[in-house]
């Protein structure tokens, strides 16, 4: 008898990734001939630096070709715990024991929310938040408690705010900083509190740092900078987007070693190790510091150019609201009221896209459907032609 498919109760809330979905899109429309500005999925335009993509063309000639340990090779696993150990770490240096490599740090996000949380527990979520925190977090079979963030502060929370949304079943909460979809940049003291907070609560805190070198006023903190203990604490990171190195798909966890041995547990269970010639290339980008150091720093100069850029682009439509973004490489801008639909979001995206052939995602993807999010990864007048036709489709 035909099988028809019938969601399990594991992905019965499961929706596509909608940042994935709208690159998706733009990729067909492009693919059609339709010349669509695509600042849709946040991707660096740059290449992976050439140092890193010969280092991995030497390591395939090597014979990088087969497995290796589940957690990655234990060189990347040091030279990730050296490059953590250069900022100021609270307490006792990091450990190679500490960090697990994975296919990109969503996995390592999905790793630490499968094994930290489980049915019954809440887990806060300041919001907006990346899309793919609260399906992590259901997949895991957790709950999520959206904390919506201050508009009058760049929509980020506070800890009294994530203590306020607490409830006794609360087992951690997701950080990230600069915040992808907002750009924001949590302060020092800021951070400071909200890791107080949880420490004296026993919540875990997976800190999502994936854009940390990519910040443009005063640089962004780490959560290894601050926290007076790593007990409680799981840092994310990867080579994606300072490295320019999305297709690579490496990224790690830094957690205490018991969680960390779990998580290796799970990979080895559902993927294995991660790509043994992108290890290497990884392996390069994160050891060969002054190369590495020298092409981040071209790469970030670009971007807080575009910033610039499109920031003064769409100050010439006084109206327009947006979050002032002081890192990674998103502009969240406020669509309230459009058209007066029930999802302004959703209906500024697909009103931008027929009417002004730009690809941008619905804040609803983020938890905050009055807003939308566009990447400026892209070449700046692309950048900036398309943020200024967004200005134009939100006053027309
Ligand atoms: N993280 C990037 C974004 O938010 C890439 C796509 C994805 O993995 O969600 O656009």
């Amino acid at each position: 008898m035909p099988l028809s498919f019938q969601p399990s109760p594991n992905i019965a809330r499961l929706k596509e990734s909608a940042t994935l979905a709208v690159a998706a899109k733009a990729r067909a429309l492009k693919g059609q001939g339709i010349p669509v500005i695509d600042l849709g999925a946040g991707e660096p335009d740059f290449d992976t630096p050439a140092f890193i993509r010969q280092a991995a063309a030497q390591a395939i000639e090597a014979g990088a070709t087969r497995y290796t340990n589940t957690e990655g090779i234990l060189p990347l696993r040091e030279a990730i715990a050296a490059d953590a150990n250069r900022i100021q770490v609270q307490g006792t240096p990091v450990t190679a024991a500490e960090v697990v490599v994975s296919n990109g740090s969503k996995q390592s996000l999905y790793n630490a929310c499968v094994c930290c949380f489980g049915p019954g527990d809440d887990v806060l979520i300041p919001t907006p938040s990346w899309t793919s925190y609260f399906e992590m977090v259901e997949l895991a079979r957790a709950n999520c408690v959206a904390v919506p963030g201050d508009p009058a502060n760049a929509l980020k929370v506070t800890a009294a705010m994530l203590e306020a949304a607490a409830t006794p079943r609360t087992k951690g909460l997701m950080l990230n900083s600069p915040s992808n979809p907002t750009g924001a940049v949590y302060s020092r003291e800021e951070l400071a509190s909200i890791l107080a907070l949880a420490s004296e609560r026993g919540w875990w805190v997976i800190a999502d740092e994936i854009y940390l070198r990519i910040a443009y006023e005063t640089g962004a903190q780490s959560a290894l900078e601050i926290a007076s203990s790593r007990d409680n604490l799981i840092v994310i990171n990867g080579v994606a987007k300072a490295y320019a190195m999305t297709g690579w798909r490496i990224g790690w966890s830094i957690a205490p070693v018991a969680l960390s041995k779990a998580m290796t547990a799970f990979q080895g269970h559902t993927t294995s190790n991660p790509a043994a010639v992108s290890q290497y290339a990884a392996l390069a980008a994160m050891s060969e510091v002054a190369q590495a150091d020298a092409a981040v720093s071209e790469m970030v100069a670009a971007f807080r150019t575009r910033r610039d850029a499109v920031v003064t682009a769409l100050k010439a439509f006084p109206s327009v609201r947006y979050v002032h973004p002081e890192g990674a490489f998103y502009i969240y801008v406020n669509v309230e009221g459009f058209r007066g639909a029930a999802d302004p979001g959703a209906a500024f995206a697909a009103a931008v896209l027929e009417e002004y052939q730009v690809a941008v995602v619905p804040g609803s993807a983020f938890g905050t459907p009055g807003w939308i999010r566009a990447s400026y990864a892209t070449k700046q007048e692309l950048a900036v032609e398309g943020l200024t036709r967004i200005a134009r489709c939100l006053t027309a």
